[in-house]
């Protein structure tokens, strides 16, 4: 037959004997999973598409007479693929994007976002009592000068609330509320300051409490758990408390002894480069490190880096002469012995 009609039954991972239940459990799980509010980008505009289809498949499913109709038009083959699909989709969903929402602020995935929220399919273990809300995570990004001197960061957070235009019920005049996809809910941003110490450390999970989720029935808030990462620097490492970075220098620098300017975390210093440092010497700079958790400071370690001019004059050319016709070891000995073991 010519007919062009999406796989319903495909759409919402199920097989042709899924019951009227089913089919409604199934569409309630992927409309919380495709929520356009919980995505940006690229993503959103894919999981707009991603409901239409779910929500055009729905319509269909869960009126019996568009089903048996449905059912009647597409042909047996059709439907024995679709079984295959239902069956490979319903697996992948399993391990699904649902349940790893950390780095959008929903700990616990959606489902259970909504579930917890609106006390759907869970019973309240005593029902009247309140009770504390859920606990969220979320990623914080600081640099190095942040841990330097500490920092307060902005921290938004998505909230789910209940669906204005519903008022909750996820559907309106007998249909799927638009608004939210039928969940009845919306997620709304909320921003959070948060302070960061001087000195943290890199995969720090700090605890903010009650700043999580907004309890029920008047229960306190849950807390927020907030992973600290720390961006690495383009001219800063960091090793502990310590900071590393490569300082170029001349060759007649290293050789001679110079003073020269040098970056740190707060502003340019003065250094004295000793008379015949070798190339990958290490400077240390005392107390030019960050904060530790003593209360003391870590170092600043500056790596020699040798640098030749691009262009040489024809002076620079005439002395490179003189230092050539003096005896020097082989500086490629070395390399040469090694590489009989590699
Ligand atoms: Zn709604």
């Amino acid at each position: 037959m010519g007919s062009t009609t999406r796989d319903y039954y495909r759409i919402l991972g199920l097989s042709r004997a899924a019951s009227p239940d089913d089919i409604k459990k199934a569409f309630r799980r992927l409309a919380r999973q495709y929520h356009p509010d919980l995505h940006s980008g690229a993503a959103k505009s894919e999981m707009e598409r991603k409901f239409k289809e779910l929500n055009e498949a729905y319509e269909v499913l869960s009126d019996p007479e568009k089903r048996k109709q449905y059912d009647q038009r597409s042909s047996s083959t059709t439907w024995s693929r679709s079984e295959t699909h239902a069956k490979g989709r319903a697996k992948s969903d399993d391990f699904g994007f649902t349940s790893r929402q950390t780095q959008s602020g929903f700990g616990g995935g959606f489902a259970d976002f909504f579930e917890n929220l609106f006390g759907e399919q869970r019973q309240s273990p005593s029902p009247g009592f309140n009770e504390q809300g859920e606990d969220v995570e979320t990623t914080v990004e600081v640099s190095l000068r942040d841990v330097y001197w500490g920092v307060t960061k902005r921290v938004s957070l998505l909230e789910p609330v209940p669906c204005a235009t519903c008022g909750g019920s996820g559907s309106l005049r007998g249909r799927i509320c638009h608004a939210c996809f039928g969940t009845g809910a919306r997620a709304e941003s909320r921003v959070i300051e948060v302070k960061i110490p001087a000195g943290i450390q890199d995969g720090t999970k700090m605890r903010v409490a009650g700043k999580g989720r907004p309890g029920g029935n008047g229960g306190k808030r849950g807390d927020l758990y907030l992973h600290v990462k720390i961006k690495p620097g383009k001219v800063f490492h960091r090793e502990g408390d310590d900071l590393h970075a490569v300082l170029p220098v001349w060759p007649w620098e290293a050789a001679l002894g110079a003073e020269v300017t040098v970056p740190t975390l707060t502003q340019p210093v003065r250094v004295k480069i000793p008379a015949g440092s070798a190339a990958e010497s290490k400077l240390r700079l005392k107390g030019k490190g960050l904060p530790t958790a003593s209360g003391g400071q870590g170092d600043l370690l500056l790596t020699l880096q040798i640098i030749m001019p691009r262009a040489i004059s024809e002076e620079a050319r005439t002395l490179y002469q003189q230092l050539a016709r003096q005896s020097h070891p082989d500086p490629r000995s070395e390399i040469i012995a090694k590489s009989q073991h590699d």
